[in-house]
């Protein structure tokens, strides 16, 4: 397991006031937007906790991964999985808000009867049109 490569990180000291989440995150962690239980910001496999292990929905608060810069704030849901280059799986993930796609790096403690039930989805849709 390679451990995840990370940019420059910029200084944290110079924060925008409306930097309040409506989320609740903190550098903690984060109450999630849908099942609203507290997610610990250390995770495994990644240096950066964007979304809930327990339900792997997520919110859209970040441009690039972390900055909290995006103005959308709105809940982000897990649509598909991404076999990434590498073999690496990813999670995409569907703004409810603006409706855009961004693939995230799953962590090592996310719900694996979730990840399940998203190939089920597949599974079943693809099935569905067939016959
Ligand atoms: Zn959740
Ligand atoms: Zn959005």
């Amino acid at each position: 397991m390679s451990r995840p490569k990370r940019g420059t990180r910029g200084s944290r000291t110079e924060r925008p006031s409306w930097d309040a989440d409506p989320a609740g995150r903190t550098d903690a962690g984060f109450t999630c937007v849908h099942c609203a239980r507290l997610v610990p910001q250390a995770a495994l496999g990644t240096s950066q906790r964007n979304h809930c292990p327990f339900c792997l929905w997520s919110a859209h608060v970040d441009i690039r991964p972390g900055d909290r810069n995006c103005l959308c704030r709105s809940a982000m849901e897990p649509v598909a999985l991404w076999a990434a280059e590498g073999g690496e799986l990813r999670v995409l993930h569907r703004c409810t808000g603006c409706g855009v796609i961004k693939p995230n790096r799953l962590a090592g403690d996310d719900a694996e009867d979730v990840i399940d039930e998203l190939v089920a989805r597949l599974v079943r849709a693809r099935g569905g049109r067939e016959r």
